[in-house]
């Protein structure tokens, strides 16, 4: 299962494991540091910039897919073609 990471407008950032169809769970849950209802998901995409969360700007907090681990994953999609896996 891929992590996926989440901030909150407080600026609490938590990363957590989910299946691809629970992604989006734990932003139907309070916030664990300030217990608000205001948790979104980052959207992990290389060059993104989180400058569109009300109050808070993230700079320099882009992600590089990890090579070995994006080609892991290909090789896991290989060997199971069922899977919905979207590498
Ligand atoms: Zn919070």
């Amino acid at each position: 299962m891929p992590f996926y990471d989440y901030i909150c407008k407080c600026g609490h950032q938590f990363e957590e494991q989910h299946k691809i169809a629970n992604r989006d769970e734990p932003t139907k849950q309070p916030c664990p540091s300030c217990n608000e209802d205001t948790v979104t998901q980052k959207i992990a995409v290389p060059g993104f910039v989180y400058d569109n969360i009300s109050g808070t700007t993230i700079k320099g907090h882009k992600k590089k897919p990890d090579e070995a681990f994006t080609d892991h994953l290909k090789q896991m999609k290989r060997n199971y073609p069922g899977s919905n896996m979207n590498v």
